[in-house]
C-alpha cells in the first residue's frame, strides 16, 4: 500500500504527488487519461495523426510547460526508484475506506481489466467539466462546447470547422477562439452573454492579479490580429441545418434574457459553446465528503488544510471550484504539505513558502469569484427553450417532459427530474444536463440561483445536493460482478494481485 492514493494527474495531483515525494512519502496516482496533465495540459491522443504535417505544435497552444516539465520529470523520477506508481487509462468509480485504507477501484480502458489502488490517505483531484446547456439545434452535429473544440484541438489537431462562432461566457472563449483562428479556421465571432464592462466593479481581484490583465491584453490582440470580432450581451439562440450544422441565430441579452426582436442569423460550420465549467465530485460524494452548491454546480468543501469533512481525503483543484490552473497547482501543493505533516514526516517546505502559497491561494480564489460574479449564466438562458428541445441526450428527453415532471408532477430536484422522466439516466450519467435540470428545477419553482462565490452560505437546499451512488462512473457489469465492493467488505487477498506490496517502495522514512 502506498501513503497517499491521489486520483486526478492535473495541475492539482501533479502538483501534490510532486510535493509528497519531496517529503518522503510514496503515492500512487490513477487518471483516466493516457498521460499527466489533465484538461490544462492535454496531450495528443496516442496514434493521433498530424493533420497534413500540420498538427499543431503543442508547445504553443500550452501555457506553463516548464512547470508542467518539472512536475512530471520528478514523478518519472520517482516512479523508476519505485517510490511512485502511475495508473493511466484508468477509470476511478468507487471511492471506498477499508481497514485503514482507502481503495480506489478503477477500470483500465486499454485492457478492460479491473484494478484496486490502495492509500493510507486519498487525494481527490479530479477536476471539472465543460458545462453544456440546451436550445434549440444543439444536438446538430457540428455544434461542440468550446471546451471540445479546444480539445479536438490540441489532443487531435483537429480544427473543428472552416467557420467557426464561439459563444457562451467568460475569458475562456478567448483561447479557444484564437487557436482556431491560428490553425486556420475563420472565427467569425465572439459572443459573450456578458459585459466585459462588468469587471470594472472587481478592481481589486483585477489589481490583485497583474498577469491576469497581461493575459488579456494578449488576446485583445491575437484577435484584432485574426480580426475576431466580440460581441458583449450576445447569446445564442438556436442553431440550424438540415443534417450538419449550417447556420445559428444570436440575440441581444439584457437582464439575462434573449431580448425579441434582436435576432439574426449568421451562417457557420462549426459553433463552440461554453457556459464555464461544473466540478466532478462523484468520487467525493461516493465517500461521504460534505458539498455545497456553487454557481458552477456542486463543489466538495474543503477547510483552509484542503481536508475534506471526511478523515483521510483531501481535495484539490477545481473539485473544490473552479478557479484555473494555478490555483489548482497551489491547492494540491497545500493539501501535500498537509499530509506531510499528518503522516509525521518532515516538513518540505519553509514557512515563507507556505506563506506564499496561503496568500497566492486566496488571491486566485478572489479572482475566481470576480469572475463568477463578472459571467453568470444569464439567469433567463432557457427562454430560447422550445417544448420539443431536447434537454437529455442520452435518453431523448425533451424539455416539455421536464417542465411537466416540475410544473404538474411536483419534482422538486434533479433526482425527481430523473425519476419522472428518465433524464440523466443515460450513457453520461446526468454529466451533460444535469446543470441544465437543475437550473430549469430552480427556475420553474422560482427558487434563486446559488450566489457566485467560493463560500458555503450558511444554509443551502438540499435539492441542489447531489446524491451519492456506490458506482461513480459507467462501469462493465462484469467489474462489479467481480467486486465484492457492493457488499461494503473488500478482503485484503482481493487487493494483493493488483496492489502495490510494501516491499516495492523504498523505504523513504529518512528523506
Ligand atoms: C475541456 C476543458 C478544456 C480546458 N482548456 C483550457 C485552456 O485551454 N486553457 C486554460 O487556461 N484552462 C483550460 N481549462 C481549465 C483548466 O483545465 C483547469 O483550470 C485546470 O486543468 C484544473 O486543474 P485540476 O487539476 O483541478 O483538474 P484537471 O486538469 O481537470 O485534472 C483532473 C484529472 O482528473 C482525472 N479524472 C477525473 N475523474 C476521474 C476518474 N473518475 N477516474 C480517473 N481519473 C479521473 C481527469 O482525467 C483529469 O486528468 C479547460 C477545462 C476543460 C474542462
Amino acid at each position: 500500500m502506498s501513503d497517499v492514493l491521489i486520483i486526478g494527474a492535473g495541475p492539482a495531483g501533479l502538483a501534490c504527488a510532486a510535493t509528497l515525494l519531496a517529503g518522503g512519502l510514496t503515492v500512487e496516482l490513477v487518471d483516466a487519461g493516457h498521460r499527466p496533465g489533465g484538461q490544462y495540459w492535454r496531450h495528443p491522443a496516442p496514434g493521433s495523426a498530424p493533420r497534413d504535417g500540420r498538427h499543431p505544435a503543442y508547445d504553443d497552444l500550452h501555457h506553463d510547460l516548464g512547470t508542467y516539465r518539472a512536475l512530471s520529470a520528478r514523478l518519472e523520477e520517482a516512479t523508476r526508484a519505485g517510490r511512485a506508481v502511475t495508473r493511466f487509462g484508468h477509470d476511478v468509480w468507487s471511492l471506498t475506506r477499508h481497514g485503514d485504507a482507502w481503495v480506489a477501484a478503477s477500470h483500465d480502458r486499454g485492457t478492460g481489466t479491473e484494478r484496486r489502488s490502495r492509500g493510507r490517505v486519498a487525494v481527490i483531484a479530479t477536476g471539472a467539466h465543460d458545462t453544456a446547456l440546451p436550445f434549440p439545434g444543439w444536438d446538430l452535429p457540428g455544434v461542440f462546447t468550446a471546451g471540445a473544440l479546444q480539445a479536438l484541438l490540441k489532443g487531435a489537431g483537429v480544427v473543428a470547422g472552416r467557420r467557426v462562432l464561439v459563444a457562451g461566457t467568460g475569458p475562456f472563449l478567448l483561447p479557444v477562439a484564437t487557436a482556431l483562428a491560428r490553425y486556420g479556421a475563420h472565427v467569425v465571432g465572439v459572443h459573450d452573454a456578458a459585459d466585459p464592462r462588468d469587471w470594472v466593479t472587481h478592481a481589486p481581484a483585477v489589481v490583485q492579479n497583474a498577469g491576469k490583465v497581461w493575459e488579456g491584453v494578449g488576446y485583445a490582440a491575437r484577435l484584432a490580429r485574426h480580426r475576431i470580432p466580440v460581441h458583449a450581451r450576445s447569446m445564442v439562440v438556436a442553431a440550424h441545418g438540415s443534417g450538419r450544422l449550417q447556420s445559428v441565430t444570436v440575440a441581444d441579452v439584457e437582464d439575462g434574457s434573449p431580448v425579441a426582436g434582436t435576432q439574426r442569423t449568421i451562417a457557420v460550420d462549426a459553433l463552440g459553446v461554453g457556459w464555464g465549467f461544473s466540478p466532478i465530485v462523484d468520487l467525493a460524494v461516493t465517500a461521504g465528503c460534505r458539498t455545497w452548491p456553487s454557481s458552477s454546480g456542486p463543489v466538495v468543501e474543503v477547510d483552509e488544510e484542503q481536508r475534506s469533512s471526511v478523515p483521510g481525503i483531501y481535495v484539490a483543484g477545481e473539485t473544490t471550484g473552479i478557479g484555473g490552473a494555478l490555483l489548482a497547482l497551489r491547492e494540491g501543493e497545500l493539501a501535500a504539505h498537509r499530509i506531510v505533516q499528518d503522516l509525521g514526516r518532515r516538513e518540505v517546505s519553509t514557512e515563507a513558502r507556505l506563506l506564499r502559497l496561503r496568500v497566492d491561494r486566496t488571491r486566485h480564489r478572489a479572482f475566481a469569484a470576480a469572475m463568477a460574479l463578472a459571467h453568470p449564466v444569464p439567469a433567463g438562458w432557457a427562454d430560447a427553450l422550445t417544448p420539443t428541445t431536447v434537454v437529455c441526450r442520452c435518453e431523448e428527453v425533451p424539455y416539455a417532459a421536464v417542465r411537466r415532471a416540475v410544473v404538474e408532477q411536483g419534482a422538486r430536484d434533479v433526482r425527481q427530474v430523473k425519476q419522472l422522466t428518465r433524464a440523466g439516466m443515460g450513457w453520461c450519467q446526468g454529466r451533460v444536463c444535469e446543470p441544465a435540470c437543475r437550473d430549469l428545477v430552480r427556475s420553474l419553482t422560482d427558487r434563486p440561483p446559488a450566489a457566485p462565490g467560493r463560500r458555503p452560505p450558511e444554509q443551502h437546499p438540499r435539492a441542489d445536493l447531489p446524491t451519492p451512488r456506490l458506482v461513480a462512473l459507467p462501469v462493465p457489469l462484469g467489474a462489479l460482478a467481480d467486486s465484492d465492493l457492493a457488499d461494503g467488505d473488500l478482503a485484503d487477498d482481493d487487493l494483493a494481485d493488483d496492489d502495490l506490496a510494501d516491499d516495492d517502495l523504498a523505504d523513504n522514512s529518512g528523506m
